[in-house]
């Protein structure tokens, strides 16, 4: 069955090989892998978000954001994964060469061609850092606006949780209310039930992982009502101990609550994880079966950021 993945990160899902050929680094696959992958013993949020490090020294020029929006387009094409929107944070590719406008005309530039090459449509979530200050954060808003609807979908804010809630971020969001840029934020991720709810009164239109919410059944219900999408994550969630290997895992009781849960890659390298990967675990360890499969991949479409003309096409897939 074709998949749809609305929650990946571009710098947590560049191939070994592209990081090698991107950043001519002397180090073999294996050590290079071990830096990049979080291990199955990982402790945080914190510690995963670790092995960014290297990922993000190969999106500092235009050439190099394009090949690694391509290189993932690649991957997709592999993974049957027909609609993909790739979040990264362009205030961090920013730089005295490189302004957002070079960065975002790289990105379009990228997903136009992944789409001649690799027959997989995309759009591009920019990430506000939750460590950034409020100015930072607008300023890469304001230039990712201009370029709504031509491949750039949407905002995202991404980071640790844990140290920066969802409250610190109210005027952020406003903005992106007025400018008319739709938004997901990354909440519950890390166990608060509150900034989910924080995300549903700024108006996200959907939320990243958002696991926390099943400690809250009067807030799942305001979810249902709200249509607040939902993009889970699993192999990410138990890898950064959002969700302990003895819990059981929400997506069941998600669906089964009418709520517009997803199921996505988060980092395809970091996680070791593909759409494919996640949807077996779904299959085998999460009681998720066939029906179930065609809701998920409804779902997503419902809640993509997509335009008519591909959400049509999606459809039609299933
Ligand atoms: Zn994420």
């Amino acid at each position: 069955m074709p998949n749809i993945d609305l929650h990946c990160h571009l710098d947590g899902s560049f191939s070994i090989e592209h990081i090698k050929n991107t950043l001519n680094l002397p180090i073999g696959d294996d050590e290079l892998k071990s830096k990049l992958t979080a291990p199955a013993d990982c402790q945080s949020l914190a510690q995963y978000l670790t092995c960014f490090d290297i990922p993000i020294s190969c999106l500092q020029t235009k050439e190099h954001i394009k090949s690694g929006i391509l290189d993932l387009l690649k991957q997709a094409s592999i993974d049957d994964t027909k609609y993909i929107e790739i979040r990264f944070a362009p205030s961090c590719s920013v730089n005295e060469n490189q302004s957002y406008q070079d960065i975002y005309e790289a990105c379009i530039d990228g997903i136009k061609t992944g789409k001649e090459l690799y027959d997989v449509d995309s759009n591009i979530i920019v990430c506000a850092m939750r460590h950034h200050d409020l100015s930072t954060n607008i300023t890469m808003l304001k230039n990712a606006r201009s370029y709504l609807g031509l491949g750039i979908c949407a905002l995202d804010l991404a980071g640790d949780e844990a140290a920066f809630g969802n409250e610190q971020f109210v005027d952020l969001f406003k903005e992106a209310k007025s400018l008319g840029m739709p938004y997901t934020i990354h909440s519950g991720e890390c166990g608060s039930v509150q900034n989910i709810k924080i995300a549903l009164e700024l108006g996200a239109k959907r939320v990243g992982h958002g696991i926390a919410l099943i400690k809250d059944p009067s807030l799942m219900k305001d979810v249902k009502k709200s249509h607040l999408g939902l993009e889970l994550c699993p192999t990410s969630n138990y890898q950064t101990r959002a969700i302990s290997p003895n819990d059981t895992y929400p997506l069941r009781a998600f669906l089964d609550a009418g709520l517009l849960a997803t199921v996505n890659t988060d980092n395809r390298t970091v996680s070791d994880t593909t759409m494919t990967k996640e949807l077996k675990l779904c299959k085998d360890k999460l009681n998720i079966n066939k029906e179930d499969f065609i809701t998920i991949y409804k779902n997503s479409v419902e809640i993509s950021f997509a335009d008519d003309n591909i959400k049509n096409n999606l459809l039609k897939l299933v």
